[in-house]
Formats: C-alpha cells, structure tokens, sequence
C-alpha cells in the first residue's frame, strides 16, 4: 500500500471526534478536507463550524444593543419554562383552547397603555401586517422624510409595496406640512402613516407634523415607532429618563396623542426577545389579528414566554429585571469601581451607545479598561468569545455592556494577554 493514499473519510472523522461535533459534521469536514487536498486541515476546519455555532459571548463594545450581537440580551426566565408544556393556548379554568394573545400582549397592552395589541415575529412583519390587514388595495399617506431603510434592508417603500397598499408620498425630505397631509387625505385614504427616522436625523432647515395634529385629519394613524420605547416617563428608572433618551418617540405617549396604532420591535430599547408588538385600538388590533399573515407571522412559545417576564418587569416598575436598562441606566461611578476592581491595564473614561439603530448620535457615558496593542481577534478566540473595541492602537473593553457576573473573565483573559506581550 503506498505510504501517502489519503485517509478513508471515516477514518478522518472518528480522528477529529474529540472536537465534539457530531458525527455526520465531522464526516462533512473530513470529505470537505480531502476534496481540497489537504486531509490535515480537518481539525482546524472542525474548530471553524465548532465556533461558528451559535453560542454566548461577552460584549465588550459599549453598544447595549449590538445588532450582531443579538441586541437586548433576556430577562431571568424563572417560570415559563420552554422544556415543560405550557397554557400557550389553554384557558385553565374552562379547559377550553384560549389565544396565544392573552399572556404577553395583554400585559404589553397595560404597559404601553394600549386598549389591546398583538405579538408578531419582529418590527418588520408588524408594520407589514398593519398595512396588509389596513390598508390592502388603498393610499397610505407617508412623508418623504420618512421613507427610510432600517438596517439588514427594511425599506418603508417595499414593505408597503409588498402589503398591496398604494404608497402617496408627501412633502420633501427635510419639510413636510400639515397643508402637504392635508391635500393627500382628501381621496380614499385608509391610514397615515407615520415611521420614526430611528437610525438618521435631517437637521437644519427641518419641518414635520406631529402625531396629534396628524390625527385630526380622519384616517388613524398608524406610528412605526421603531425601538419600543413603552413609556417616555420611564417610570421602570428610579432616577427618571437618561438625557440620551431625549426625543425618542413613545409608545404611551404616541398613543396618547391620538395614534390609532403603534408598531415597534421587542429587543430594541423595550429590551426584550426579538419579537413586534403592534399595540393600540381594539377594533384595529382585532382586525390584524384576523389576517391570514398573522397566521404566518406569529411568534412561538419561547418568545411570549420572554416577553411576558419582560412586560411583568415593567409592570413591576423593576428596570433591573430588564438587562438593557440595568446596563442603559448603570451609574458611571459604578462602572469605574468595576474596572479598578479587574486590576488589570488601565482605567478609562469611554462613550457607549444605545446601538440597535436607536436614539443615533447620543452619546452614554461609560468606562472600563484598555490595554496596549490590538488583541481584539486573541479576545474574540476565547471562551467564552470578548467582543472589545480596539481605537488607536489600543484594546478597550467596555464595562457597560458586560455582566458584572462575567468581570472575572474579562480580567483573566485581559491579565493573560498582557503576560503574553510581555508585562503591561
Ligand atoms: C428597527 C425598526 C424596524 C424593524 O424592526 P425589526 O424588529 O428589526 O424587524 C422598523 N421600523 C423602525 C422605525 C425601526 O426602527
């Protein structure tokens, strides 16, 4: 037998077994290996789909809501356990089959002071069932300041494209009139709508029409409002608003102005699982729900499971149940104390951001530790896995965004890579 006849892909796989990785993986690498000629990558290409699996990671980079990070991490989820069977669509008293509605979104509902709302799988598809269910073959009059694209290719225009509704656009991009709404809601309108900038701001020469005096024209209102902000007072904080909250639109303030409805995601600022709540009138709920898309777009147990401890938090007034706010309203005094407590590189005074496309350009004072050189990619292969920042030339790990259960690997793992470089 000549010496070098590459290695059978089975035998390849059982070799690399210790990774951990199921055998059919293992099998997958091992033939993807030999195919490229090169039968010792197998390991390595087993340690890339090992990584590459979806898992935990500290968040170093002071952005609360790190998109690729999964935004808002979860709430403690103590009794709506997803292993067990759940009343997910039981009423226990009668016995009888009861709505998947009647958990988180009742208690969303009183949270945002909403006479009822619905829960779907994200801010994308509540704004597209609103429309779809609204407004399906009629003009919905939006202003062309607020055609926008949120993030991973969420365009107002196509979203209303897709949901059959006629799009009438308004005004300019930095002026839109009541006098422009006005001239547009004089046809077969069903619905003005109104879509928070979120990730943008026009400043300078700037004119739109609020939520109020846009009620008043007849069609509801339906405000996009994006990141879900429930109540601008905060009452969940006990020390009030943060000032980098200034201007973000609410969803009880929203609808308190005369919103028939809002829409707006469940893992931006509301801090939550990804999910969309659309939250408002009943009978315009109701109707949303009756839609075939609903059907479509409903979301599973483990996320009303997550939202409902969510929306209990914030009936609780409890913002430390909330990880976003508890991270979102940590004093920087506090964080600074973290930092001297890892003893390790040195103690700086940082600028964390809301992130998830929210509240852009305000800045949240922050700290946490630097350390000379770039390790972000040492950090990153850790386990578990830091996400830090890296800025002139040094590495930066931001406390705010850290659990304070997780310091002591931040320290270690920071600590070991200034041994290896060869002392602080
Ligand atoms: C984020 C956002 C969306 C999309 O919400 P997802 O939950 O990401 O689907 C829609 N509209 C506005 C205004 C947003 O800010």
């Amino acid at each position: 037998m000549p010496p070098d006849r590459p290695p059978s892909v089975d035998a390849l796989a059982r070799g690399i077994r210790d990774t951990g990785l199921p055998h059919p993986l293992l099998v997958d690498v091992a033939r993807a290996a030999i195919a490229a000629g090169d039968p010792s990558s197998a390991r390595a290409r087993a340690e890339a789909v090992a990584v590459a699996l979806l898992g935990p990671v500290i968040n170093a980079t002071g952005v609360i809501l790190h998109t690729n990070l999964g935004r808002a991490p979860l709430p403690s989820m103590p009794a709506a356990g997803a292993r067990r069977y759940s009343n997910l669509e039981f009423d226990l008293v009668s016995g009888s089959r009861a709505s998947r509605s009647d958990h988180a979104a009742r208690l969303l509902a009183l949270a945002a002071g909403a006479e009822a709302a619905l829960v779907v799988n994200n801010g994308a598809s509540a704004l597209m069932l609103v429309l779809a269910a609204l407004a399906r073959g009629r003009s919905v009059v939006v202003s062309r300041g607020e055609l926008v694209e949120i993030g991973g290719g969420f365009r107002v225009p196509e979203v209303m494209a897709q949901s059959g509704c006629e799009l009438v656009e308004v005004g300019t991009t930095n002026r839109t009139r009541l006098a422009d709404y006005r001239a547009a809601v004089a046809g077969d309108v069903a619905l003005v709508l109104k879509v928070h900038q979120s990730n943008y701001r026009i400043i300078g020469f700037t004119e739109d029409v609020g939520v109020a005096a846009l009620a008043a024209l007849g069609p509801p209102v339906v405000a996009d409002i994006g990141s879900g902000l429930l109540d601008a007072a905060t009452p969940w904080l006990a020390g009030g608003p943060p000032p980098w909250l200034a201007g973000e639109p609410a969803a009880r303030q929203t609808l308190a102005a005369g919103a028939g409805l809002v829409t707006f995601s469940g893992d931006k600022l509301m801090g939550g699982p990804q999910a969309g709540i659309i939250a408002g009138r009943a009978d315009l709920v109701a109707l949303c729900a009756r839609h075939p898309l609903n059907r479509a777009l409903r979301p599973g147990g483990l996320v009303l499971a997550a939202l409902q401890e969510t929306a209990l938090a914030y009936l609780r007034r409890d913002g430390d149940a909330i990880p976003f706010w508890r991270m979102a309203a940590a004093p920087v005094a506090g964080l600074r104390r973290r930092a001297e407590a890892l003893g390790v590189g040195t103690v700086v005074g940082t600028v964390a951001v809301a992130g998830g496309g929210s509240v852009p350009g305000q800045d949240v004072p922050s700290a946490g530790v630097a350390i000379a050189g770039d390790h972000a990619a040492a950090l990153r292969a850790g386990d578990p896995p830091i996400v830090a920042r890296v800025h002139e030339g040094m590495t930066i790990c931001d406390l705010r965004t850290v659990d304070p259960a997780d310091d002591g690997v931040v320290a270690a793992a920071l600590a070991a890579l200034q041994a290896g470089a060869g002392g602080p």
